[in-house]
């Protein structure tokens, strides 16, 4: 993606929407390699032009999955081994993680590890799981002679304060929600213009990064509930995303014209009679102006005359 110039499309899998004829054209502008190479001609040739760099490097930086309390260790979960040679061969270690990645105990990484792998790239386990506990000790061949952790908190305090929306930093970052949404399977993970995307993405990314200039995300959702039911760790996605729209909405997010049309919509459906005062022909006037300003593609249904309510009355 580096070499494309481009941001990561998923957060699992970030050129996933790259055919392998995409990367081998790639290759041959940027390295010349032969036109059409297969992918096992491509990785060989990536892994020694790769290796180099790993092995001459004087600082590693990487992640961390989990950041285990007890041992106070990072942990790297991986399938490529990057992370593992960015951790051996250079002098210093650099680590950024945020703060919600601390689980208590190693013993919790027999259920971390696997949920991930199975979640995130349908493994058993990832090919590599590494746990660090330091830089190396003297007698020691491998490892850095330092390791730096940066603890990023970077307005999780402010969202693990929030009694509604602090569930959202129980993710582990697996995908799957990306990989069942509507949404994103449609318009894909550069739309959200954000690091996380997907339904993780808009519960989070306004919260991180602005409710007035994300709040868009928030309304990206056809409130499906596919995300909630894939989710390992039972994140009620579909349900903070409401929350953040009536967050928006009690914030002001949405611009003069949105707020005050969804002020007025409270306003007439919170009574009955406000809502009987005018037939199905104004109504109808009204939800096809309301459809029209959210888009062409809405479509909502006729109501009829009289309300039901009216209707039982005068039959009665
Ligand atoms: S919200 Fe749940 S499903 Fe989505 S990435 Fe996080 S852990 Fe995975």
């Amino acid at each position: 993606m580096q070499l494309a110039g481009e941001k990561p499309y998923h957060i699992v899998t970030p050129c996933m929407h790259k055919s392998r004829q995409d990367i081998a054209e790639l290759f041959t502008e940027k390295f010349n390699t032969p036109e059409g190479s297969a992918p096992e001609y491509l990785t060989a040739y990536v892994r020694q032009k790769l290796r180099e760099k790993f092995t001459t490097a004087d600082v590693g930086i990487t992640g961390a999955n989990f950041l285990v309390a007890d041992v106070g260790g990072i942990c790297l979960t991986e399938n490529e081994g990057n992370a593992l040679m960015s951790v051996s061969f250079p002098k210093i270690h650099i680590v950024i993680a945020g703060i919600e990645k601390v689980v208590p105990r190693m013993q919790d990484l027999g259920l971390m590890w696997p949920i991930l792998a199975a979640h995130g790239t349908g493994q058993q386990i990832s090919v590599y799981n590494s746990l660090v506990t330091g830089p190396k000790k003297s007698g020691e061949l491998d490892g850095p002679e330092k390791m730096i952790v940066i603890l990023l908190d970077n307005k999780r305090s402010d969202l693990y304060s929030n009694d509604d929306q602090y569930e959202a930093l129980k993710c582990i970052r697996c995908g799957a929600c990306l990989n069942a949404c509507p949404i994103y399977k449609n318009i894909g993970g550069y739309t959200y213009d954000a690091t996380y995307s997907g339904p993780i993405g808009s519960v989070i990314t306004p919260f991180f990064k602005g409710l007035k200039e994300y709040n868009h995300l928030s309304s990206a959702c056809s409130v499906c509930g596919k995300c909630t039911e894939v989710c390992p760790v039972k994140i009620p996605l579909h349900h903070m995303l409401l929350i953040n729209r009536r967050d928006a909405v009690r914030a002001g997010a949405g611009g003069f014209i949105w707020n005050s049309g969804i002020k007025a919509f409270e306003f007439a459906l919170s009574k009955r009679k406000r809502l009987d005062m005018f037939g199905g022909k104004t109504k109808n006037t009204f939800a096809l102006l309301g459809a029209n300003a959210l888009g062409e593609k809405k479509q909502v249904p006729r109501l009829a005359d009289q309300s039901f309510s009216k209707q039982w009355t005068s039959k009665k």
